[in-house]
């Protein structure tokens, strides 16, 4: 180990969120692999959750950050001044987003993506309550918080928003939740930390409708189903509809921290006004990280990457069959590998690491491994991660049955 010193570093003074992290030190990452300072490598088949679309460190991304950064950095806070890489990131966003999806506010992150929607769905209906999906994740600020259904991550941050009522993914009951008070129901296209599981396009279809129906804003959150992870550019393009509100962030940036809720001019403009300045950032859509959003989803639309996002998928489904394997869910290559219990799942990831791999669970699911690479993965990639995860699940079933 060069660096003993980095480790007691992080654990001393990096606040730390569990008890157990990972603690691999990171010496580059470099398109589909992570290195550690000692020589070791892991195959990286989570992308940062969902985060590398492109790799690591993809070298057009890197330039692009480099150059923006000797240009300028801060400017003044969002929405004052023209530069060049958020006009034109706005504007190819906009040419690749259905109509009316033309207007992006630029925020840092996904919760602020989330965050931002409530806010612009309350002002622009004059509405309070918020309908949210059991088993959703939208980010840990509070306003997102209280979006979740799950009361043992939640109640110690009590008092949370009041008005959100809860239906369960998937449920055409739930669509009765939704009213002329209703401002805005808030859903990821793929629940992802529930453990994968795909939108039935009927459901989402009757959704929209109702939500037409009650003057209800639709928000769907593709924080990490979007940016091709799902085999479209967008993963409702799949589902026959177009929300009224699309949260982006994670892939979005290519590495760098930037989100975005992104609706009609028309509904954007009610953020202008009474009040004024009643929603703003000062470091969203900062130059450097549009740059690099703007570099990676030119790089996206020119690559065949999303194209060939199913038939990475389809390999990776014929390659994971054992009979420890109780389902394996997918939605392009944001996939759920679901074991018995989260010590079989931890036991596997553990050996992934030891064996260059890397994987991790589900917030709301942790009998299953998350599988979401970047899209960049090669068939013989896939092959390998297959590989170790098999042999990984043959060792913790042998295991289990020993003790
Ligand atoms: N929505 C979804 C679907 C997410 O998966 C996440 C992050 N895991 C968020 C929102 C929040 O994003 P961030 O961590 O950037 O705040």
């Amino acid at each position: 180990m060069h660096l003993p010193h980095h480790r007691q570093l992080f654990f001393r003074h990096v606040a730390q969120t569990s008890p157990s992290p990972l603690a691999l030190e990171i010496e580059r990452g470099e398109g589909m692999y992570l290195y550690g300072p000692d020589g070791r490598r892991w195959l990286d088949l989570i992308a940062g959750i969902s985060v590398s679309v492109l790799g690591h460190s993809h070298p057009e991304v890197v330039a692009a950050v480099q150059q923006q950064a000797a240009r300028y950095m801060h400017t003044l806070v969002y929405g004052e001044l023209v530069m060049a890489p958020q006009v034109e990131l706005a504007a190819l966003l906009a040419r690749h987003l259905p109509a009316p999806l033309d207007s992006v506010y630029f925020v840092n992150s996904g919760a602020e993506a989330t965050e931002g929607a409530m806010k612009l769905a309350k002002r622009y209906t004059g509405r309070t309550e918020i309908v949210a999906c059991r088993k959703a994740y939208h980010g840990s600020t509070q306003g997102a918080a209280s979006l979740m259904s799950a009361q043992w991550y939640i109640r110690p941050f009590r008092p949370l928003l009041p008005g959100i009522r809860h239906i369960d993914f998937n449920d055409m009951g739930g669509l009765e939740a939704i009213t002329t008070r209703t401002a805005a129901v808030i859903l990821e296209t793929v629940q992802a930390e529930a453990g994968v599981i795909p939108p039935d396009p009927s459901w989402l279809q009757a959704l929209r409708a109702r939500c037409a129906e009650t003057g209800t804003l639709l928000v769907l959150d593709e924080i990490q189903a979007g940016y091709g992870r799902t085999g479209t550019l967008w993963a409702f393009e799949q589902c026959g509809i177009v929300p009224d509100v699309l949260l982006l962030a994670k892939g979005m940036g290519g590495g760098m921290p930037i989100g975005a809720f992104i609706a009609s001019r028309d509904i954007m403009q009610c953020l202008t006004h009474d009040p004024v300045l009643g929603h703003i950032t000062t470091f969203g859509g900062h130059p450097v990280n549009c740059a690099a959003a703007l570099a990676t989803l030119q790089v996206l639309l020119r690559e065949p990457w999303i194209g060939q996002v199913k038939a990475k998928e389809a390999r990776f489904r014929k390659n994971l069959v054992h009979p420890a394997i109780r389902a394996v869910r997918s939605a392009g290559l944001l996939m759920a590998v679901e074991l018995d219990s989260f010590e079989q799942v931890q036991r596997v990831m553990r050996y992934g690491l030891d064996h260059g791999l890397l994987t991790d669970w589900f917030l709301f699911n942790d009998r299953c491994i998350r599988i979401a690479p970047p899209l960049i993965i090669s068939e013989a990639e896939i092959d390998e991660a297959c590989r170790v995860l098999l042999e990984g699940i043959a060792a913790s079933v042998d295991t289990r049955q020993a003790t």
